[in-house]
């Protein structure tokens, strides 16, 4: 019997090897060779020009018109010797994706038919796409559908085929963010003006600070054949149905193996392509689960990092194709195996090269990363709703608090070393005045703290919030996710916080107490207040639960909740007071997101419907009938008596199978109805409550079922792949 299915498996087995088309040089001599570096920039650009870009860069200057002339005529040159034909502003808009609306260089030459090539500064610095097609919750009417793209020059331009992509933020006609970039770049600047202040505590020649950012890239690889005969990973990124495979990852034995053939292959050649623009690949390797595979880069400064992070995930889609594969970037394409997150390592960099989680030699630099260290622990404790909220979505709903890495409570996890450190603080601070005999011993206490912290032994890997020896790791992001929207948070927390901090410790020395000493007194105090966010244990434990509850963390799983936190007071007060989104901007986009939920619930619902009545249960019936007609078989080959024994299972089977369809059948009815009365509700809050409260629990209702059906039907008659052929056929 050959269906969709069987073909699937045939083809998968069919596969022809792939063959990398390796550049013949060295990687460093194609690196970044699709992208307008500072060097390109210095081959194409006069020296004014040039330092007019370098100048934005560094310090966020503006760059006058005339400039932009110069820098967008160089920045064409170089494109069309590369032999593109086309530009385009590349921008992040709030549906997750990326945008790009391509112009061709050339116009037509005055008095001629001739055309010329053509980029002027003005298309270089402001495009005007129509932004009507982009979610802006409500912030931009329909009669002002006007949206302006402006160029972001702290990330390069590239050449992607033919086309010059430039990196541009995306804002309303009335000047409000419509995207990402926007409030990441204020974001990063908040914490850049916050940090040096700190830091020049201890070192006045530190001028700059930037963000790290190091992401690590989860997802799955299937045979594409084997996506395009499951619906439901074609419309929703996620299989709705499917038992378990028999074997998955019990035995451990896919984590750091040897890459399979197809998938290795398939690396390379992403590894390629992003190291032509620039990206700086380093790792790859399988995951805990079958055909589950990671990439990671050396980290950059963050709105960099996300720029090739929002590239690399183009990149990995595009490339499947080449292979015959598709890539899955969904937090949770299977049932019962590990879902695919987005590890964000960060951490914050000065001008002079140090790194500020990182301890150092001296017990002056162990002090200063001490102050950096407490103060993102502070700033996560108090903003942790909102930090939950930056990483809350339809497909992280399925590993965030449900049974699986990481856990919806966020907790920091510090290791057993800096814990000591802290409770030492907290011990022997006081808020008398120390005496020099304390300030020595706490001095020396901090001098101890090793230059390498690096010790995998002490890694937690159930911590939502791991500090992992130079840096935070948040492990709770989404795979499919923009960054940008952990990173605009945790940026925007921890610059508001550094500002407190440094307010607090002025307060006290304007008290004649002296500096080192006003310092450990406030740490001291963070210590104190920000104790309960500290978790050292197994974060997965239902025990974790309980004493989570006793201090006070929130636990929120589902989504419509835990995006709440971004119209609090205490968040519109964080954002607008450091100048990062007004209260409409933030209206909007917490409505963004309850629309993109209940969407994707609607149509997963929908799959799941039509999938159900349409391809499960005449599949299951077709396999009933043939049961009824043994069952009649029997009966008249061998009359009544041994017909009872033989044919008991049988009829246990065709009762259970109309159990099965029946109860689709209602579950299907009912959550139609939710649906409907989902919709009728006013408000986008209802509404997404009602899809989370309603309509998702039928899904996994009427998923019971269909899995349950998988089982009994012969599987020669079973349209849909299973299983184990997603994850294992290769
Ligand atoms: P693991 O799987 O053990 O967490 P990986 O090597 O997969 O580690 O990823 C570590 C990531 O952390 C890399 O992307 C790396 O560049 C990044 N990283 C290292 N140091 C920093 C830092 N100072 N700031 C930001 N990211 C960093
Ligand atoms: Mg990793």
């Amino acid at each position: 019997m050959t269906n969709l299915r069987t073909q699937a498996i045939e083809a998968v087995l069919n596969r022809p090897g792939y063959k990398v088309d390796f550049p013949a040089n060295k990687t460093s001599e194609f690196f970044a060779k699709n992208v307008f570096t500072k060097e390109s920039m210095q081959a194409y650009l006069s020296g004014e020009a040039y330092k007019s870009v370098l100048e934005a860069i560094e310090k966020g200057s503006r760059i006058d018109r005339k400039i932009a002339n110069q820098i967008a005529s160089g920045m064409k040159s170089w494109a069309v010797d590369k032999g593109a034909s086309h530009y385009t502003h590349w921008f992040q808009p709030l549906n997750g994706s990326t945008a790009e609306k391509h112009d061709a260089f050339f116009e037509k030459a005055e008095n001629s038919d001739n055309v010329i090539e053509k980029f002027e500064g003005d298309m270089l610095i402001q495009q005007e796409p129509d932004a009507s097609s982009f979610p802006s919750g409500g912030i931009r009417n329909t009669f002002e559908a006007r949206g302006y793209t402006a160029w972001d020059p702290t990330s390069p331009a590239f050449l992607i085929d033919k086309t010059l992509c430039i990196p541009t933020i995306f804002v309303s006609y009335t000047g409000e963010a419509l995207d990402y970039k926007t409030p990441l770049l204020k974001s990063l600047y908040a914490l850049d003006k916050a940090a040096v202040d700190v830091c020049n505590y201890f070192d006045k020649n530190i001028n700059k600070v930037i963000a790290t950012l190091g992401w690590e890239q989860e997802y799955f690889l299937i045979d594409e054949a084997l996506f395009f005969a499951r619906p439901d990973l074609v419309l929703t990124g996620r299989t709705l149905m499917g038992h378990a495979s028999a074997k998955d990852q019990q035995l451990e034995d896919h984590y750091f193996g040897s890459i399979p053939d197809r998938a290795y292959s398939f690396m390379q050649d992403v590894e390629v392509e992003a190291w032509k623009l620039g990206i700086p690949i380093k790792t790859r390797h399988n995951e805990v689960a079958p055909n589950q595979f990671e990439f990671a880069p050396v980290f950059e400064e963050a709105n960099l990092a996300i720029d090739h992070n929002q590239l690399l995930m183009d990149i990995i889609d595009k490339i499947a194709k080449r292979h015959k594969l598709k890539a899955l970037l969904h937090e949770k394409p299977f049932k019962g195996v590990n879902g695919s997150g987005k590890h964000n390592n960060w951490s914050m960099m000065t001008d002079t090269g140090t790194n500020l989680l990182s301890p150092g030699k001296t017990p002056k630099k162990n002090l200063m990363f001490l102050v950096f260290l407490i103060n993102t622990i502070k700033a996560v404790h108090k903003h942790s709703d909102l930090l939950r909220a930056s990483i809350a979505t339809p497909g992280n709903e399925h590993r965030l608090g449900a049974n699986e890495a990481p856990p919806a409570i966020i907790s920091v996890f510090l290791g057993k070393l800096l814990s000591q450190t802290l409770d030492e603080i907290e011990n022997k601070v006081s808020t008398r005045k120390m005496t020099p005999d304390e300030k020595t011993e706490i001095k020396l206490d901090i001098g101890k703290i090793p230059e390498i912290l690096l010790d995998n032994t002490d890694r937690n890997r159930t911590s939502p919030f791991a500090f992992t020896g130079n840096r935070f790791e948040f492990r709770a992001v989404g795979s499919s996710t923009n960054s940008a929207s952990a990173m605009i948070v945790l940026n925007t927390a921890m610059a508001n916080q550094l500002k407190e901090f440094k307010n607090d410790v002025d307060a006290i020395i304007a008290k004649n107490v002296k500096k080192d000493e006003a310092i450990f007194r406030i740490l001291r105090k963070y210590i104190i207040e920000s104790k309960a966010i500290r978790f050292e244990g197994n974060g997965y434990g239902e025990e974790w639960l309980a004493e989570a509850e006793k201090r006070g963390l929130s636990n929120i799983a589902n989504v419509p909740d835990a995006l709440k936190a971004f119209i609090s007071k205490k968040s519109i007060q964080l954002f607008s007071d450091n100048n990062i989104l007004s209260k409409r901007e933030l209206e909007a986009r917490h409505e963004i997101r309850l629309e993109n939920y209940k969407k994707s619930i609607q149509i997963e619902s929908r799959v799941l419907g039509d999938l159900a009545v349409n391809h499960i249960i005449p599949t299951a019936i077709k396999y009933q009938n043939t049961l009824i007609e043994n069952v009649k078989g029997l009966k008249e080959l061998f009359g009544a008596e041994d017909y009872d024994e033989m044919a008991t299972p049988h009829l246990l089977s065709i009762k259970k199978i109309s159990r099965h369809i029946s109860n689709i059948r209602q579950l299907v009815v009912e959550m139609v109805d939710f649906r409907k009365a989902a919709n009728k509700k006013l408000s986008c809050s209802d509404i997404a409550e009602a899809y989370s409260k309603e309509v998702r629990p039928q899904l996994d209702k009427i998923r019971y079922h269909i899995d349950k059906l998988e089982l009994i039907v012969a599987d020669e008659m079973w349209t849909l792949p299973k299983y184990r052929e997603l994850l294992f056929t290769r």
